[in-house]
This record gives structure tokens, sequence and C-alpha cells, in this order.
């Protein structure tokens, strides 16, 4: 996604490598954001999703720290075998989240009935 930075006016890649390792507003470039120090964006949140039911869980978690952040997007998406492509299946093995600094900030459960009736 293209977007224009606020500071430069450039546009730039929001999806990045470079931005996402980075960090920062949406509306700021890599660049600036290097430029001022750095990540100043509120804390890192994750919202993450679950496949059960026709209702996804949303789970919205807050991380102290980009690499907790990251490692956590990492073995999530492993164990819920996001990225496995058509199958619908967990992956191979089950990532350790622990020890990672994170917190729930708020949690919606879908309910887990497949024909979508409570
Ligand atoms: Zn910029």
């Amino acid at each position: 996604m293209i977007k224009t930075c606020k500071h430069c006016e450039m546009d730039f890649n929001l999806n990045s490598r470079h931005k996402k390792l980075v960090g920062g507003y949406i509306n700021e470039c890599p660049d600036c954001v290097e430029d001022r120090g750095g990540d100043q964006s509120p804390p890192k949140y994750l919202g993450v999703t679950a496949g059960n039911g026709k209702m996804c869980d949303v789970t919205i978690l807050k991380f102290d720290d980009h690499k907790s952040r990251a490692a956590f997007k990492k073995a999530w998406r492993n164990n819920s075998g996001q990225n496995l492509g058509k199958e619908c299946q967990l992956g191979e093995h089950i990532s350790s989240t622990a020890g990672l600094k994170f917190s729930i900030v708020s949690e919606n459960r879908g309910n887990d009935n497949h024909k979508g009736k409570s």
C-alpha cells in the first residue's frame, strides 16, 4: 500500500520491509521515522483472529516492545496455521509464546458454533 508521508510528502510503501522494521505511524515514511529518533507511535498493538466458527475470535494484545510483538505474531501464525495456505490445520509444531511481554487489551470471543447459531 502506497502512503504519502506527512513529514516529507514522499510516497512510500507501507508494506515494505524497511517500514515494518522501523515502525512509526502509518503516515510516516521510514526515513522520517528514523530521522525523528525511531518509532514514536503508541504501544505496539497486534490484533489476531482465530478461525473457529463463523465469527472469529479477535484478540488485541499490547506488547512492550517490537521484538515481543514480532515473536508473538510469528508464533501465532505458526500455531494457527495462518500461513499454510488452504490447509486448515495447525502448524507442524507449536511455537512457544512463553516469556513474551504482552497483555491482553481486549478479547472478543465468537461462538464456536459452525452454523452461526447461539
Ligand atoms: Zn517522510
